[in-house]
C-alpha cells in the first residue's frame, strides 16, 4: 500500500523549543527533530521534513505567512502539516485559509507543553495532525474543509479557532461553532463541515490580486470608559502613525461608548474601519439599537460590519484585503458575507 506523502513544515514555537545551559527554551529544533521524535509517523505516511524556521510565533509576520502560502500551493504532496507557536495560530491558521485554495487537507498544529517538561503534547499533536490529513473522509474534504488545526485530539476550522487559554494544555477551542472532527483511539471522528461561503468568496476577491505590500491594521479594543484616544491619534496623525485600516473590538452587537463616537466617524471616512465583536466573534446586530453609538447609526456612519469573526481574525482579514489593493466597498462586500 502506497503511503500518503505528507509535508511537514516547521516554523518554530515551543513544540520547537530545547532548553539552554540555564535551562531556559530556546528555539532549536527543526523539522526533522520533531518527526524523528514521533516514530509512529512513519505507519502513516511518507513524510518529507523542512525547517522554514525557528522563530516563536509572536514574531511571525504577514510577510512570512505569504511566502509560506506561496511555497505551500506549489506543493506536489497529499497533505501538508505546519508546526508553529500557539500564540498566533489562530491568526496565521486564517491568514493561510485566505490564502489557499487546495483540495488536500493542510492542517497547524503545536504544543503548549514543551519539550523539556513531563507529557509534552507536541509529539502526540503532531502524530494527530498526521492522522487528520491522512484520514480518508478528511481527504475527500479537504477543500470543504479549509485549513485546519488540529490541538489536543480536536480538529477545528481556521477560521473559528482561538486561543482561549495562555497557559493550560487545552488552550485551543472553537467556541462559536465547536471542533469539525475528533481523535478517537486511531480513529477520526467527523462532526461537522464549515460553512465555508463567505471564504469561497473572499477567495474570488483576493485572488486576482495577489501580492501586494503590507498594510498595516489598528486594533483598538473598546473597554469601560475607553476615552479614545487611540482613536484621536490616528485621524489626527494617519500619515505618522502608517496604518491603512481598523478593527474596532466593540461593544455587544456593535456598539461604542458614545463619547468616541465623532472620532470613530471621523477614522471611518479615513480609513476602512471594520467594527468587530469584543465578545469573541458571533453574529452582530444590525438594526435593533436607536441613537448615536447603535450599530444603526454607525452602519449609517460608514462603518464596515465585521460579522462573525473574532476581532484578531477581521484585522487578518482586513490587512489581506488591503495589501490585494481592494477598494472599500469590496471589502465592506467581502466582510458583509460573514453574517
Ligand atoms: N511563544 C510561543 C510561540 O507562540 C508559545 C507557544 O508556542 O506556545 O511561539
Amino acid at each position: 500500500m502506497t503511503l500518503p506523502r505528507i509535508k511537514v513544515l516547521a516554523l518554530g514555537g515551543t513544540i520547537a523549543t530545547r532548553p539552554d545551559a540555564s535551562g531556559a527554551m530556546q528555539m532549536g529544533l527543526g523539522a526533522d527533530d520533531l518527526v524523528a521524535a514521533v516514530p509512529a509517523l512513519a505507519t502513516l505516511a511518507a513524510i518529507d521534513a523542512e525547517t522554514v524556521s525557528k522563530v516563536g510565533s509572536h514574531s511571525l509576520g504577514f510577510d512570512h505567512l505569504h511566502a509560506l502560502a506561496t511555497k505551500i500551493a506549489a506543493l506536489d504532496v497529499d497533505g501538508v502539516i505546519v508546526t508553529q507557536g500557539t500564540d498566533t495560530l489562530e491568526e496565521t491558521a486564517f491568514l493561510l485559509d485566505l490564502l489557499l485554495d487546495r483540495d488536500i487537507p493542510v492542517i497547524v498544529t503545536a504544543a503548549m507543553r514543551n519539550p523539556a517538561l513531563t507529557s509534552p503534547d507536541g509529539p502526540g499533536n503532531l502524530l494527530a495532525a498526521v492522522r487528520v490529513a491522512c484520514d480518508p473522509w478528511v481527504r475527500a474534504h479537504a477543500r470543504a474543509l479549509g485549513v485546519m488545526a488540529v490541538m489536543l485530539d480536536e480538529v477545528y476550522a481556521a477560521s473559528d479557532v482561538l486561543k482561549v487559554h495562555p497557559t493550560r494544555l487545552n488552550a485551543f477551542a472553537a467556541p462559536q461553532t465547536g471542533p469539525l472532527a475528533a481523535l478517537v483511539e486511531d480513529r477520526v471522528v467527523p462532526l461537522a463541515l464549515p460553512v465555508r461561503e463567505a471564504i469561497t468568496a473572499a477567495h474570488a476577491r483576493l485572488a486576482a490580486s495577489a501580492g501586494g505590500k503590507a498594510a498595516p491594521v489598528a486594533l483598538c479594543w473598546f473597554g469601560l470608559d475607553e476615552p479614545g484616544f487611540m482613536i484621536e491619534a490616528l485621524v489626527d496623525h494617519p500619515d505618522r502613525l502608517g496604518y491603512r485600516g481598523a478593527v474596532l473590538g466593540a461593544m455587544g452587537g456593535g456598539h461604542v461608548p458614545e463619547r468616541v463616537v465623532p472620532l470613530v466617524e471621523r477614522l471611518a471616512a479615513l480609513l476602512p474601519t471594520v467594527v468587530s465583536p469584543r465578545a469573541g466573534g458571533g453574529p452582530m446586530l444590525r438594526q435593533t439599537y436607536g441613537g448615536p453609538s447603535s450599530e444603526i447609526a454607525l452602519r449609517k456612519a460608514g462603518l464596515i460590519w465585521g460579522g462573525r469573526l473574532h476581532p484578531l481574525k477581521a484585522r487578518v482579514l482586513l490587512e489581506t484585503c488591503l495589501r490585494a489593493g481592494l477598494s472599500r466597498d469590496i471589502i465592506a462586500e467581502v466582510f458583509d458575507a460573514f453574517g
